[in-house]
C-alpha cells in the first residue's frame, strides 16, 4: 500500500537547525518544506518560555501556509547566569548591543562566565506540531541536554553555542560531535523521538 502524501511546514529560518530537523524527521517519510521556501516570514517570539514561543511559531507557519506545521524553539540555559540566555539565545549579543550572530553570542557568553567556577548549563528544545492554526490539541515534546560551558571555543562543526559547550560526560565540545552523536543525545534529538511517537499515535503518521 502506498503511503499518503503528508506535507509538513517547518517554522524556522535557521539553515543549520533546519538541516538537523530534516535529518531527525527522515523516518516519517513526509514532504518537509521550510517556511522560507514558501515565502513565509519569521514569527514573533515574544514569550518567556520555549513552549509558548514554539506554539506561536507553529501557528504562524500553519496560518500562512494552510498546512500542518512543526516548530522548534530552543536555546542554552546557564545556571550561573540564572538561566540566560534562554529564550533570547539567538539574540543574546544583539540584545546587549554587542553585535550579531553566533560568534558575537559566544564571545559575550564566555565574557559573562569569566570567573564562574560553576559552569553547568543545558540546551533546551520545545517542539510543537499543529494540524491547523486553530488546532485545539497541539502535540508538544521537550528535550534537555546537560552540558558544561568551556573556557574557550573548540571545534568547527555544528552551529550556535556548540563550540563553547561540551556534553557533561564528554571530553570534546558539541561542535566536535558527529551528527549521529549529537542526534543521539541532543535536546532536539530527544524531543523529536518523543514527537515522532505522538505523530504516530495521535495523527496516524507512521
Ligand atoms: P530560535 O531559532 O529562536 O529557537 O533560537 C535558537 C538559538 O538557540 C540558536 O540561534 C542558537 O543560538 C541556540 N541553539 C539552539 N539549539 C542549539 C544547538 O543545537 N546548538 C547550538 N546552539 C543552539
Amino acid at each position: 500500500m502506498t503511503k499518503p502524501v503528508r506535507r509538513l511546514v517547518l517554522s524556522s529560518n535557521n539553515a543549520k537547525k533546519l538541516e538537523e530537523l530534516r535529518q531527525l524527521l527522515a523516518p516519517l517519510g513526509a514532504d518537509v518544506v521550510s517556511q522560507g521556501e514558501l515565502g513565509i516570514g519569521e514569527a514573533d517570539e515574544p514569550h518567556s518560555t520555549f513552549l509558548e514561543n514554539a506554539l506561536a511559531k507553529a501557528r504562524h507557519a500553519s496560518a500562512a501556509s494552510g498546512l500542518p506545521a512543526l516548530a522548534d524553539d530552543s536555546g542554552l540555559c546557564v545556571d550561573a547566569l540564572d538561566g540566560a540566555p534562554g529564550v533570547r539565545s539567538a539574540r543574546f549579543a544583539s540584545d546587549a548591543g554587542e553585535g550579531e550572530g553566533d560568534g558575537a553570542n559566544n564571545a559575550l557568553l564566555l565574557r559573562r562566565m569569566d570567573g564562574h567556577a560553576e559552569r553547568q548549563a543545558r540546551f533546551v528544545c520545545a517542539l510543537v506540531a499543529v494540524r491547523s492554526v486553530h488546532d485545539p490539541e497541539p502535540l508538544v515534546a521537550m528535550g534537555r541536554w546537560e552540558l558544561q560551558v568551556l573556557l574557550a571555543p573548540q571545534g568547527i562543526g555544528g552551529f550556535g553555542y556548540d563550540p563553547i559547550v561540551r556534553p557533561a560526560q564528554a571530553d570534546h565540545s558539541v561542535a566536535d560531535c558527529s551528527a549521529e552523536e549529537k542526534h543521539r543525545h541532543s535536546h532536539r534529538g530527544q524531543a523529536m523521538r518523543e514527537l515522532l511517537g505522538q505523530l504516530s499515535a495521535q495523527w496516524g503518521w507512521r
